[in-house]
């Protein structure tokens, strides 16, 4: 969907350099995205290249896709960061990519609906910035590309639907990172049921206490608020509570515009 160089605006990572590739494409749903033209994977599909004029037409293979790294990152000093949509649903295509990417870390960012996918990219990524969702803020719908390429290679596993399945894929995730050098991100906004997140916490906590979990303050859209301050507090202190290592950091290149 787009190559671009900018700064990490989320995560462990806020503030580093790196390359971008984002990826069409996500089964989920959450209230407060802010890719929603990543959702649906077009039939014509068209990626906004940084550096080149107009849109390139057609499907990016993972050689493409890393002579566009090294377009934009000729000495290599950038890591790279796979992101969407949900780039989990196309494993074929960051594990190739990875094979092209010589000593550049690869960095994922994923909503950990799909541990099996998740799990044979593991020896594949350098890092995992892993999204935990409270599941109010949550739909699935069907997700069934059409007209894909051969070569696109989807996901098989299923995205996660009902709150029980939720809980089971988030625990097999914590399992799979929690020695990795990963992180758990919890995006918070306002009037948020404290249970959801706290309901979060307490799994990190029980499954995953190495993680550091960054608090992730909304930006602003479609009408979900930032949270209040007193509301971010509260859910550091539960976090403190629980003995975890706790950041807030909002979107950076948000609050820098920057793309
Ligand atoms: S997983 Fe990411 S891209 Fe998909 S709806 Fe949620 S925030 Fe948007």
């Amino acid at each position: 969907m787009e190559v671009f160089a900018s700064i990490q605006g989320e995560g462990a990572y806020v503030g580093e350099p790196q390359v971008f590739l984002r990826l069409f494409g996500c089964s989920l749903r959450c209230t407060w995205c802010d890719t929603p033209n990543s959702w649906s994977v077009p039939a014509a599909p068209r990626a906004r290249i940084a550096g080149l004029p107009g849109r390139e037409d057609g499907w990016m293979r993972p050689f493409e896709a890393a002579t566009h790294v090294s377009r934009l990152d000729p000495q290599g000093l950038r890591s790279v960061s796979v992101t969407g949509g949900e780039p989990l649903l196309w494993p074929a295509f960051v594990s190739e990519l990875r094979s092209l990417l010589g000593g550049r870390r690869l960095h994922l960012e994923t909503a950990g609906a799909h541990p099996r996918t998740l799990a044979s990219l593991m020896n594949a990524v350098d890092h995992v910035s892993l999204d935990l969702k409270p599941f109010a803020d949550l739909d699935a719908p069907e997700w069934s590309p059409e007209a894909l390429p051969p070569a696109a290679r989807p996901t098989s596993e299923s995205t996660p639907r009902t709150r029980e399945e939720w809980a089971e894929v988030r625990a097999l995730c914590l399992d799979l990172v929690r020695s990795a050098d990963a992180c758990a991100k919890i995006v918070i906004a306002a009037n948020q049921e404290r249970a959801e997140i706290t309901t979060l916490l307490d799994d990190v906590a029980a499954m995953a206490p190495e993680l550091t979990v960054i608090l992730q303050p909304v930006t602003p859209v479609g009408g979900i608020e930032a949270p209040r301050p007193r509301e971010i507090e509260a859910l550091v202190d539960a976090a403190v509570q629980r003995r975890l290592r706790v950041r807030v950091v909002p979107q950076v290149h948000r609050a820098l515009r920057l793309p």
